[in-house]
């Protein structure tokens, strides 16, 4: 949670434009990044990269992976890229010094905010809506009320434009930048831009949820800065999530109230708002657990970790797989890497990348699961012998990828095919020819050839506990 540095918006989108020779190409992604840098990062000077000290494109790019909790190399890698190409705000991640210093709010609960015009991709009456409720969000946990005017100048005035739209800070065409906002004080401040190069919509997932873009640039409109913690509103980049079910975490709720205080109307229900859960949490019982790509992922409600990248911070299940349910029961990678099959309920949804398989979801059934069967506990592939074992309560199946069937004599007890495993099987997963059985707490390192029984370990011993969360 940080709070906007009076001016910091302004100050720092100062853009310093620099030649580059012509006998030194830069590639597209080294323009990509160093404009992300100066846009977001205050980046001014790359004349210096010569010198001896570290360039400030090394130390901004080292400043951008701390911030979004990625490995820290200082270099333009490849998970750099992915996250610099995620849509987002245009507001940038760090305020630049400011002269003035404090934090600007307004003096006054009560403001006004003004609809100047319309997208022309929702009806009038969404995104009066989709505006009324994204203010609602910030009203509910502060004494701020507002109150809509139709003519005049209000204290937030809310506009859709493209490119240069009047201000100094021109909108880029589709995805990128999505909107900008002013923090308070008087003329411009406060005011919420929308690039209308995007395509908004009221609650699909297909365009832009603008109620979920406006709530997070009414948060700038009034006063808060960018917060590093994932799935806060207040997090730079955009991500889908289902706008009939959204409510703001702990670190919106902190830094709001820092400035206002809390609503004195009523006591929101802070125990129910969705904070991402402590990687090094000893009681930590993970949902499900996968391969993906060489790696190993951990989902825990909305959230999941990586094994080898993020240092143990949470990351949305639905910034990587936008129309994936939360809260899934299992998951597994199928023989095609980067394929995923995840499970809820009865259904099953299979990913390629980021994106839903035709056809998904699919009923439990179709892996040929018998319709007694409510929900599947855990899941894992065996890339050798191409079969999928899926656990149910204290038994479990053996699914063939290739003929897709479920194999005969299953399902097996528990008991039987993994001697030592007492418990239900909550997640699996398989890598270097050991198997994974995780239990609660614990986990069950069995050899995949002879199902024997090798260790017991602690659930997360897999992820580096160094998460911020933990030192909180
Ligand atoms: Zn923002
Ligand atoms: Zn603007």
């Amino acid at each position: 949670m940080r709070i906007h540095r009076q001016l910091g918006f302004l100050a720092s989108l100062v853009l310093v434009i620099h030649a580059r020779p012509i006998t030194e190409p830069a590639d597209k992604d080294e323009i990509t990044a160093e404009h992300y840098l100066k846009s977001f990062y205050n980046l001014t000077d790359v004349k210096t990269v010569f010198q001896r000290s570290a360039s400030p494109l090394t130390e901004k790019m080292k400043e951008m992976q701390r911030f979004f909790g990625i490995e820290v190399t200082g270099e333009l890698d490849k998970e750099t890229l992915e996250v610099m190409k995620k849509p987002r705000c245009g507001v940038p991640d760090v305020a630049a010094y400011s002269t003035f210093g404090g934090s600007p709010k307004w003096p006054t609960n009560k403001l006004t905010y003004r609809i100047v015009n319309y997208t022309p991709d929702m009806l009038k009456a969404e995104v009066d809506d989709s505006t009324r409720r994204a203010l609602k969000v910030w009203a509910d946990v502060t004494p701020l009320r507002f109150t809509r005017i139709y003519r005049g100048t209000a204290d937030i005035m809310i506009s859709f434009g493209t490119k240069y739209h009047g201000d100094p800070f021109p909108f880029d065409g589709p995805r990128g930048v999505l909107a900008h906002a002013f923090a308070p004080s008087s003329g411009i401040g406060g005011d919420a831009h929308f690039d209308d190069d995007e395509v908004f919509s009221f609650r699909s997932s297909r365009g832009v949820v603008l109620f979920l873009v406006a709530a997070h640039e009414f948060g700038h409109s009034l006063g808060l800065s960018h917060s590093d913690v994932p799935g806060a509103l207040m997090f730079p980049t955009y991500s889908f999530r289902d706008p009939g079910r959204f409510s703001l975490t702990s670190d919106d709720i902190r830094g709001i109230q820092s400035l206002y205080g809390p609503n004195r109307d009523r006591t929101p229900i802070q125990s129910e708002l969705p904070t991402a859960p402590n990687a090094c949490d000893p009681n930590l019982i993970f949902d499900a657990v996968t391969t993906f790509k060489g790696e190993t992922m951990f989902f825990k409600d909305s959230f999941f970790w990586r094994s080898s990248r993020g240092r143990g911070v949470a990351q949305l299940i639905k910034t990587f797989w936008p129309n994936s349910p939360d809260n899934i029961d299992a998951a597994y990678e199928n023989p095609v890497p980067g394929k995923v099959i995840f499970f809820k309920g009865r259904q099953a949804w299979a990913f390629n990348g980021n994106n839903v398989e035709p056809g998904y979801p699919k009923f439990l059934s179709r892996f040929g699961l018998p319709l007694s069967v409510r929900k599947v506990n855990a899941a894992v592939h065996d890339k050798n012998s191409g079969k999928t074992l899926i656990f149910v309560d204290k038994m479990y199946y053996s699914f063939d990828e290739r003929a897709k069937k479920m194999d005969t004599g299953y399902p097996k007890r528990l008991a039987d095919g993994f001697p030592g495993m007492t418990g239900e099987v909550t997640a699996a997963h398989l890598s270097k020819g050991y198997i994974y059985l995780y239990s609660g707490t614990k986990m069950y390192m069995f050899s995949s050839n002879s199902k024997r029984l090798l260790r017991v370990l602690k659930s997360n011993y897999f992820l580096p506990c160094l998460s911020r969360f933990n030192q909180k």
